[in-house]
């Protein structure tokens, strides 16, 4: 996998300053390593909590070599601003560690669901803006995302969302070839589409437009978790398979608390026919010309 990985960081230019938080699998990190164009400057190190090739063995997961190849993906792309920057990769212990932009506001689920700070309308929807604009990037270069959700879109320096944790991520053509089902373990049942959850499951961009739809209303319901009352079965059982979407709530209902266009980008990503459901780069130009009402709202 690191073939293609080019830019290796060595261990001992790396300084941790501390924890910044903990996933299942792995841990992050704030550290501080040498600019490339001189000086310092702070970073986020993803390190898993298993050597290289150690199997977890309640999951059967590798998970050393899923970061690596979460690494690959970030080295892939060609335009950083909507994705976190990557920055390398550290190789040169048993543990494995992946260095990228530190996004210091944390991920957008945090942020929304922080009772006291109080996200605006316009905020909201330069948020949706700048996730589709991620996406829309990952739809360019045929990468499918996979674990699309406000909890791994995360806050840059600058206040542009972008989105993070590729660990799930494939491109389109590995995707065909890949014949091992989806790991059930870390299933993100709540955000996937009908379509993933079947015996054969099909992933595509139009499976994380779908995700996108649920992103939309986590922002605009202040981070409710779609289908909330319901456990992951029934989610499966009664509500996707049977192709009920999440019903608005009440309290986010009306133009002056989630704008109509938001709510039919939310109805269009959940078309049951995933032909049926737009591309990324549509839904971002149709959020922009939305938000242009806006005053605030505008990206330029
Ligand atoms: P999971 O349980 O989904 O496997 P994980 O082990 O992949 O999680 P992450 O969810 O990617 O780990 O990250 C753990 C924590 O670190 C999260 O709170 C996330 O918001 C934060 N985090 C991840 N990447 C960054 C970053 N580049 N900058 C700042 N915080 C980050």
């Amino acid at each position: 996998i690191m073939d293609r990985v080019s830019v290796v960081v060595p261990s001992r230019t790396l300084r941790i300053v501390g924890p910044i938080g903990e996933g299942n699998f792995c841990q992050v990190q704030k550290v501080e390593q040498p600019h490339p164009k001189g000086g310092k400057r702070y970073a986020a190190m993803k390190s898993c909590h298993k050597v290289e090739g150690e199997i977890d063995s309640q999951t059967g997961r590798n998970v050393s070599i899923e970061m690596l190849h979460e690494a690959r993906i970030l080295a892939g792309f060609t335009d950083y601003t909507y994705i976190t920057m990557f920055y390398g990769v550290c190789y040169d212990e048993p543990i494995p560690k992946l260095v990228m932009e530190l996004c210091p506001y944390g991920s957008v689920e945090t942020y929304i669901t922080d009772k006291s700070c109080h996200v605006s309308v316009p905020e909201k929807v330069l948020m949706i803006y700048d996730i589709a604009c991620g996406m829309s990037h990952l739809e360019d270069i045929h990468c499918v995302h996979r674990d699309l959700a406000t909890r791994n879109c995360l806050i840059s320096v600058r206040g542009v969302v972008k989105i993070g944790d590729f660990g799930l991520t494939r491109q389109e053509r590995e995707l065909q070839s890949e014949k091992t089902r989806f790991n059930e373990f870390k299933a993100p049942v709540r955000w996937m589409a009908p379509e993933c959850l079947n015996r054969n499951p099909v992933f595509s961009n139009k499976s994380d437009v779908w995700a996108f739809g649920m992103t939309i209303y986590e922002i605009f319901s202040d981070g409710l978790r779609p289908y909330d009352d319901d456990s992951e079965m029934k989610v499966i059982a009664k509500k996707i398979r049977a192709g009920i979407t999440p019903e608005l709530p009440p309290h986010c209902q009306g133009e002056s608390k989630t704008p109509r266009g938001a709510i039919i980008a939310m109805k269009l990503s959940w078309a049951k026919n995933p032909r049926s459901r737009p591309p990324f780069r549509f839904l971002k130009t149709r959020i922009l010309n939305f938000g242009r009402r806006y005053p605030s709202c505008s990206p330029y």
